[in-house]
C-alpha cells in the first residue's frame, strides 16, 4: 500500500514523495492501534476493517499498536478526563510583560543599555568570532549578527524580567552547582531556580497532552536508552517538553536556538532538577556556539537523537562532529528555515539520517500560523503602542494563514482592514470574507497600521515607508525580518528615537515620525506571549515525532525528510479535546462505509486543506 505522506506546505518547502509504507509499517510507525485511538471517542467501537478505502488513503489494519510507542495510545492508559484537564484558572495565566531587554547597539557592535529615550544609528557588526578565542567581556556581550539566521529572526518574546542589570558576569565565568552538586550547566544564576519551577507549573496547566503522555507513559518508557541534545526556545513550555522526555525515559542536553529567548528561571529550573541545559537570555554569537557545543561535545555521552528549532545544532554537528551522526537515528525540526535546510541536505544528497518535518504538521501550522496570530496580533499591537483599534484603518500584507488570522481579530476588534495578496485564491478568500483587497500603493497614505504577513522580502519598502503618514506604524508578524525593508531606513538623514522596548520612532527631517515595532522582526514573539496551548501542540508532536524515529525498526525511515502521518496529527489533536471538555461524534459502521474511511480515521485524505 502506498502511504502519501501529506507534501510539505506548498510554497514553503519543495514536496518530497515520501514513502511507501505497508498497513502493518504504517500501524506500528504511528504506534497506535486504530482500535486504541477509536477508544478517544466517547462511545467509540471497534473499526470497520471491510470498510472500503481509496488505496492512496486506506488506513493502517487494526490491531494492536506495537513498539514502546504503543504505550502512549490512548488504550494504554486512561483518557484524560475532562475534568482533570481543565483550563487553569484565568487570573492565574501568565500575564506577565515579557518585552525584550533594552539594548543599545553602537556601530562597532557593543551594546550599552538604553535610556529611556535616546537617539541612535542600529548597525551590526557582520563578522563571525569563533567561540574558543574567548572574547573579551564586552565582545561577549557584543550582538553581532548570527551567522544562525533563525537564532535572531525568530526573536522571542520569551524575555526574562528577573534579570539583574547588575550581575555583569558572564554565566560561562561563574561557578555554579545544583542542590544535588552537580555543574554540568550554564544559566545565568541557579538560585532563581524556584521561581522557574512556578513558570513551568503554570505552563503544565495548558499543555495537556504533554500531561497526558506523562501518565500514560507510566511503566512503559517508550524513550528509554534515548540521548537527546536538543536546541530550541527555552521557555516554561519547552521545559515542559523536556520534563515530559525524561519522565518517557529520555536523557536530554539542551542549548537556546535564540540568543534572547532564553527565561533565566526556567533555564535555572531545569538545571536544578538535574537537565544539562546551556542557555541564557542575552547570549553573544559566540556564547551560542559555545552552548551548542557543550551539549554535543561531552566525555561519556553521545546524542542519538536530534529536536533542532532553527537547523543550527544540526548545522554544527554537521560541521564539527560528523562522526556522530553514525549514532543518531533521527532529527526532528520545528521551524520552517530548519526544515528548508534539511530538504536541501536532502536533495543534495548530504542528509545521512531521517528527519522528521513537525513544522509543516496540519494541527501545528493551523495553530502555530492561523489560531496564534489571532490571538496575539492585537496583545503585540497593544502592548507596544496602548492603541484603540476601533476605526483604526489597517492594512494586512498576506492572507495566509497568519494574514486571516490578523485580519479576523482586527476586523473583530473594530477596525476598517485592507488586504494585498499576490494570490488570487487568497485574494478572492479576502474578498469573500469581507476585506478590500487593495495594492499596497493604494491605501499606503491613510493607513494607521502597516503589518505584513507574506514569508517575503522587501514588502514594505523604503518608498512606501516614504509615504506613510505621520504616526503610520508598521510591523512584521512574517518569520523573517526582511519583509519591511529596515535596512533602508538606516540612512543618515533619518533620526532612531528608542522610545520604549521594542519601538522605535524613526523620524524624517520634516519632522514625520513612523512607529517601527521590534526593528521588523516578528511582533508577537518580541512583543507579546504566545498561547501555551498552541505551543502544546507543537511540543506534542515533536515528542511522538521524537519517539517514532527513536522506535523505528531498522528500514523503515530513509535518509529524507518525512511529515507524521495524518494519524499522528488527528492523535494530537484528540489528546487536546479534553480540555475543552468536547464530545468527538465517532462514524456509525454504515457511516463509515458510505465515506470509505476507517471509524478510527484517518479522517481525511492526505491533500484535504482543512
Ligand atoms: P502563507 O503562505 O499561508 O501566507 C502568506 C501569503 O502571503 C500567501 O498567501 C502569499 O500569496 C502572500 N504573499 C506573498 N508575497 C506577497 C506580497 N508581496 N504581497 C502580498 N502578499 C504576498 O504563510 P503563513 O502561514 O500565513 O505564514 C506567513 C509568514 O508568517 C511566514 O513567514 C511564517 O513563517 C510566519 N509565521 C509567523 C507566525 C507568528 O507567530 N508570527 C506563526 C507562524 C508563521
Amino acid at each position: 500500500m502506498s502511504v502519501q505522506v501529506v507534501s510539505a506546505a506548498a510554497a514553503k518547502v519543495p514536496e518530497v514523495e515520501l514513502k511507501d509504507l505497508s498497513p502493518s509499517e504504517a500501524e506500528s510507525q504511528l504506534g497506535l492501534s486504530t482500535a486504541a485511538v477509536g477508544a478517544m471517542a466517547p462511545a467509540a467501537g471497534g473499526g470497520d476493517p471491510e470498510a472500503p478505502a481509496p488505496a492512496a488513503e486506506r488506513p493502517p489494519a487494526p490491531g494492536p499498536g506495537s513498539g514502546p510507542a504503543a504505550a502512549l495510545s490512548p488504550a494504554a492508559g486512561k483518557v484524560p478526563q475532562a475534568s482533570a484537564m481543565k483550563r487553569s484558572d484565568p487570573h492565574h495565566q501568565h500575564q506577565r510583560h515579557r518585552d525584550g531587554g533594552e539594548a543599545l547597539v553602537s556601530p562597532d557592535g557593543t551594546v550599552t543599555e538604553a535610556p529611556r529615550t535616546i537617539k541612535k544609528q542600529i548597525q551590526f557588526a557582520d563578522q563571525k568570532q569563533e567561540f574558543n578565542k574567548r572574547p573579551t567581556k564586552i565582545g561577549r556581550r557584543s550582538l553581532s549578527r548570527s551567522i544562525s539566521q533563525s537564532s535572531t529572526d525568530s526573536y522571542s518574546s520569551a524575555a526574562s524580567y528577573t534579570d539583574s542589570s547588575d550581575d555583569e558576569t558572564s554565566p560561562r565565568d561563574k561557578q555554579q552547582k545544583n542542590s544535588k552538586g552537580s555543574s554540568d550547566f550554564c544559566v545565568k544564576n541557579i538560585k532563581q531556580a524556584e521561581f522557574g519551577r512556578r513558570e513551568i507549573e503554570i505552563a503544565e496547566q495548558e499543555m495537556p497532552a504533554l500531561m497526558a503522555l506523562r501518565k500514560r507513559a507510566q511503566g512503559e518508557k517508550p524513550l528509554a536508552g534515548a540521548k537527546i541534545v536538543g536546541c530550541t526556545h527555552i521557555t516554561a513550555q519547552t521545559a515542559v517538553l523536556m520534563e515530559t522526555l525524561g519522565a518517557l525515559g529520555a536523557q536530554c542536553r539542551w542549548a537556546a536556538c535564540n540568543i534572547y529567548s532564553t527565561l533565566n528561571e526556567v533555564a535555572a529550573a531545569l538545571a536544578e532538577s538535574g537537565f544539562p541545559v546551556f542557555a541564557w537570555k542575552g547570549e553573544s554569537e559566540d556564547d551560542f556556539w559555545w552552548c551548542i557545543d557543550r551539549c554535543v561535545n561531552v566525555e561519556g555521552w553521545q546524542p542519538n537523537m536530534i529536536l533542532d528549532d532553527g537547523g543550527d545544532l544540526t548545522h554544527w554537528i554537521y560541521k564539527k562532529y560528523p562522526n556522530m551522526f553514525k549514532k543518531i537515528k533521527g532529527i526532528v525540526e520545528e521551524s520552517v528555515t530548519g526544515v528548508h535546510r534539511l530538504y536541501q541536505l536532502s536533495k543534495a544528497g548530504k542528509l545521512c539520517v531521517p528527519a522528521m518535518n513537525v513544522n509543516d504538521s496540519v494541527t501545528k501550522q493551523k495553530f502555530d500560523n492561523l489560531y496564534c496570530c489571532r490571538e496575539s496580533i492585537l496583545d503585540g499591537l497593544k502592548r507596544t503602542t496602548d492603541m484603540m483599534f476601533g476605526g483604526k484603518q489597517v492594512v494586512v500584507c498576506g492572507y495566509g494563514e497568519v494574514g486571516k488570522g490578523c485580519c479576523a481579530a482586527l476586523k473583530a476588534m473594530g477596525s476598517i482592514v485592507y488586504v494585498t495578496e499576490i494570490d488570487p485564491i487568497c485574494a478572492l478568500q479576502a474578498c469573500m470574507d469581507g476585506f478590500r483587497l487593495v495594492k499596497l500603493n493604494e491605501v499606503i497614505r491613510q493607513v494607521d497600521i502597516v503589518i505584513t504577513c507574506t514569508g517575503n522580502k522587501n514588502v514594505v519598502t523604503r518608498e512606501h515607508l516614504d509615504r506613510m503618514k505621520n504616526s503610520c506604524i508598521v510591523c512584521n508578524m512574517g518569520h523573517s525580518n526582511t519583509e519591511i525593508d529596515v535596512a533602508s531606513l538606516r540612512t543618515p538623514e533619518l533620526t532612531w528615537e528608542r522610545v520604549r522596548s521594542q519601538v522605535d520612532h524613526v523620524i524624517w527631517p520634516d519632522g514625520k515620525r513612523i512607529v517601527l515595532l521590534a526593528e521588523g522582526r516578528l511582533l508577537n514573539l518580541s512583543c507579546s506571549t504566545v498561547p501555551t496551548f498552541v505551543l502544546s501542540i507543537t511540543a506534542t508532536t515533536q515528542a511522538l515525532a521524537l519517539i517514532e524515529l527513536y522506535n523505528a525498526p531498522e528500514g523503515r525511515y530513509k535518509q529524507d525528510v518525512y511529515l507524521l502521518p495524518k494519524k499522528m496529527d488527528e492523535y494530537v489533536a484528540s489528546l487536546h479535546l479534553p480540555t475543552f471538555d468536547a464530545h468527538l461524534t465517532e462514524l456509525t459502521d454504515e457511516q463509515a462505509k458510505y465515506l470509505g474511511l476507517n471509524k478510527n480515521g484517518p479522517f481525511k485524505p492526505n491533500y484535504y486543506r482543512y
